[in-house]
């Protein structure tokens, strides 16, 4: 096995979006436009509910997916067909948006924090227009794992010690693990070689790789060259998300909620949505 190192470090910028939720993005900032296949990578955490009480009302998506996972508060979505359901803490909706879904992202408790992350994740060109999917569970139906070395190991999607997530069936083979190390704890995780990979830290700081690059909360790092990831906590706790993933090597044209594969294309999902055929 080779390691990973830390070929780039990106820290979250404050920013907000939809009808002002305030929130924390670190993929997708403009400082790192993309890691193929993943798009945006945004963290969301405020125990004041003017940070989010606005919610992201009625918006549509083409040609990707959107991956929202709670560690606090409840997120209540319908969507276009009049499907409804409620993220509670611990659980995960990995919306394939395929043609379109317009839907709605609303955060219902009116007091408390409210945390947790939404990732972007492309879908090939075979895919884009395909039909919308749901894959949503609740905390119960993500096996936690207890890895060697201490680390205990939400599976969200992927594998971890031969235990396969929740999610399956994704065209970029993803990897999405909630990796908890206790002081001094250490983790190891095999993955293609070829395969994207980041690790979002949002509780402590962790070290990377075998020179032990230290990232604290708010940062993101960008793993590159091996085909094994070795982490560890120091002194303190640390949490975070250990994203990989199949690169597309697809072109992308992207604006606002669409993101397609041509101007053209972009435009035509543009135009579906003023004439309401987005989702027909
Ligand atoms: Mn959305």
């Amino acid at each position: 096995m080779s390691q990973r190192h830390v070929a780039r470090v990106v820290r979250a910028v404050d920013t907000s979006d939809g009808a002002g939720v305030k929130l924390r993005r670190s993929l997708g900032s403009g400082q790192l436009d993309a890691l193929d296949p993943f798009l945006l990578l945004d963290e969301f955490r405020s125990d004041r509910p003017g940070d989010y009480l606005a919610g992201f009302p009625d918006h549509p998506h083409r040609g990707f997916e959107t991956v929202t996972y709670m560690l606090a508060g409840t997120m209540e979505h319908r969507d276009h067909t009049g499907r409804t359901g409620t993220l509670v803490a611990g659980s995960v909706q990995w919306m394939t948006a395929g043609r379109g879904i317009v839907h709605s992202e609303m955060p219902r408790q009116v007091e408390g924090l409210m945390w947790g992350f939404q990732l972007w994740v492309n879908l090939p060109a075979a895919e884009k227009m395909r039909a919308p999917r749901y894959q949503e569970f609740p905390p119960e139906a993500i096996p936690l794992v207890s890895a060697p070395g201490g680390a205990r190991v939400r599976v969200v999607a992927g594998a971890c010690q031969g235990v396969a997530g929740a999610v399956s069936g994704i065209a970029t083979q993803p990897l999405y693990l909630d990796v908890a190390l206790g002081a001094g704890a250490t983790f190891r995780q095999a993955l293609p070689a070829e395969h994207a990979c980041c690790a979002y830290v949002f509780e402590g700081s962790a070290l990377f790789g075998q020179a032990r690059t230290a990232l604290a909360a708010g940062e993101l790092a960008v793993l590159a060259g091996g085909d094994e990831v070795a982490l560890g906590a120091g002194e303190m706790p640390a949490r975070l998300l250990l994203l990989a993933a199949r690169p597309l090597g697809e072109p992308v044209a992207r604006y606002g909620p669409f993101v397609m594969n041509t101007e053209r294309e972009l435009q035509q999902a543009f135009a579906d949505y003023r004439n309401g055929t987005l989702t027909s």
